[in-house]
């Protein structure tokens, strides 16, 4: 049995009850296979052994009021996974159905796609099982404060910088910069990325997943041959990642025709409006079906079914395994050229496979959306310089870190004979930096 199958092996049997962790593992540990045969002190140090380790994970308990003056209790999570190359950097996600092998494979794949960025952050992820939707502004705001009651005494700057990610966007920071604050009684804006702008957020932060992602897939494609002119362009989700996608990708020449929430997914031939899309999703808050109210030529259909539509590029930005076997089959049946992995994990390791084996170029999520935590990082270098930068200058740092990316990963998957294969690539990249900080330290 190899070094591979036994860690697997090792990996499985410590962690059978949480098949999403085991997902992500599964997928980097086989890209890792060539870089193991050049390579032989990633063995000898254990690197892989201690890196598939978080390095703590914290449970606790977050009692809150709501409206009717009754008490709920949720869990709160903070996965502080691998802090080799810089303080733990990764989201909250506030959505019903987190649990532990949820926040250990978003902290797992954090570790390799902050590497990636290039800048000082290591890998962590948190958040709750509490669910903000249908719940009112005084609720979502006991929540919060009683969440960073806890988490304050694991978090700081020099250690864990949590941001947003499902359910926690601007007005939920607000609340846990709020009590942050209080509780510690000194303004310390980069313990927290995302950020209102008035105290200590960054410009281009809010859109930098969607239009990272945006900027990746089109370097991929001209290296391919291919432009996003004129693509047709689906797009599962409607919240950030996915607003700021269409967005970018309509700015590319693309017409982006589909999107989607949990309930359903509307279609409108002649592309979607971003600004009424906008203003229905960020500033409303409503569901994606009263689009189609709005807007006549688009029609809304209940339940799953988005990815049937015929597309050249198809960019996940909602959940986990949300394109499976069947639904890789159905893309490569339509047609499709491209799929751009906005979310997390977007894809089982099954349909990637099949995609693969398709020709279908595939950019990956650790590379793809690492736009937003870069960004992130960028407003952490704000704060402690105590400037604010402007648009421009942080969406072009944000354009060189994407090229850059793309050529890490593109370069390591050529140097290890997979060319195009971009999740290998990334894999192998943003491994490579983090295996090397473990080694340096020998042992911890
Ligand atoms: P939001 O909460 O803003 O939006 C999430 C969107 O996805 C909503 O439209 C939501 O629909 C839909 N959705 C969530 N869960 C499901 C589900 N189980 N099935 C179908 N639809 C679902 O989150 P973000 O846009 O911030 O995050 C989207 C993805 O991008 C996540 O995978 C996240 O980890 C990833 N990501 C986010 C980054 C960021 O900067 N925000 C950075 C990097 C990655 P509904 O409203 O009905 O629940």
């Amino acid at each position: 049995m190899s070094y591979l199958e036994e860690l697997a092996g090792k990996v499985k049997a410590k962690n059978s009850n949480e098949p999403e962790f085991l997902q992500a593992v599964e997928e980097v540990l086989e890209s890792l296979v060539p870089v193991l045969e050049k390579n032989h002190d990633i063995i000898k140090y254990k690197v892989l052994d201690r890196l598939v380790e978080p390095e703590r994970q914290i449970m606790f308990r977050v009692p809150w009021i709501d409206e009717k003056g009754d008490i709920n209790v949720n869990r709160g999570y903070r996965v502080q996974f691998n802090s080799a190359i810089g303080p733990y950097k990764g989201g909250l996600r506030f959505h019903p159905t987190v649990n532990l092998s949820i926040m250990k494979f978003l902290g797992f794949e954090q570790t390799f796609k902050n590497s990636l960025t290039g800048l000082p952050i290591g890998g962590g992820k948190g958040g709750s099982d509490f669910d903000p939707k249908g719940k009112t502004d005084l609720e979502v705001m006991n929540f919060c404060i009683s969440f960073m009651t806890e988490l304050q005494r694991h978090i700081g700057h020099y250690v864990d910088v949590p941001a947003g990610d499902i359910g926690v966007g601007a007005r939920e920071i607000g609340y846990l910069y709020g009590q942050y604050k209080r509780i510690l009684n000194s303004f310390e804006p980069d313990v927290l990325t995302g950020k209102g702008l008035t105290y200590g957020g960054s410009l281009v932060r809010k859109e930098a997943t969607g239009y990272g992602i945006l900027y990746f897939i089109n370097e991929m494609m001209n290296h391919h041959g291919h432009s996003l002119e004129n693509k047709k362009v689906v797009i599962s989700g409607s919240g950030n990642v996915a607003l700021y996608a269409c967005k970018k990708a309509q700015e590319f020449g693309a017409k982006v025709i589909a999107m989607s929430d949990s309930t359903g997914f509307i279609v409108d031939e002649n592309g979607i409006d971003f600004e009424k899309m906008r203003l229905l999703k960020e500033v409303q808050r409503k569901r994606i079906s009263e689009y189609a109210d709005m807007i006549p030529t688009a029609v809304y259909t209940e339940g799953r079914g988005l990815w049937n539509i015929k597309c050249d590029i198809a960019i996940p930005c909602a959940s986990q395994n949300d394109i499976d076997v069947h639904e890789a089959q159905v893309l490569i049946d339509n047609g499709c050229i491209a799929v751009g992995e906005g979310a997390n994990m977007p894809t089982t390791n099954e349909a990637v496979k099949l995609l693969l084996d398709n020709n279908i170029l595939i950019a990956p999520a650790k590379a793809a959306n690492a736009g937003g935590v870069a960004t992130s990082a960028l407003e952490m270098a704000q704060n402690s310089a105590r400037m604010s930068w402007s648009f421009e200058q942080v969406d072009n740092t944000l354009k060189d870190i994407m090229k850059n990316i793309f050529k890490n990963s593109k370069n390591a998957a050529e140097e290890f004979n997979s060319p195009g294969n971009y999740i290998k690539g990334a894999n192998i990249a943003g491994f490579m930096k983090v295996a090397d900080a473990m080694i340096s330290y020998g042992m911890n």
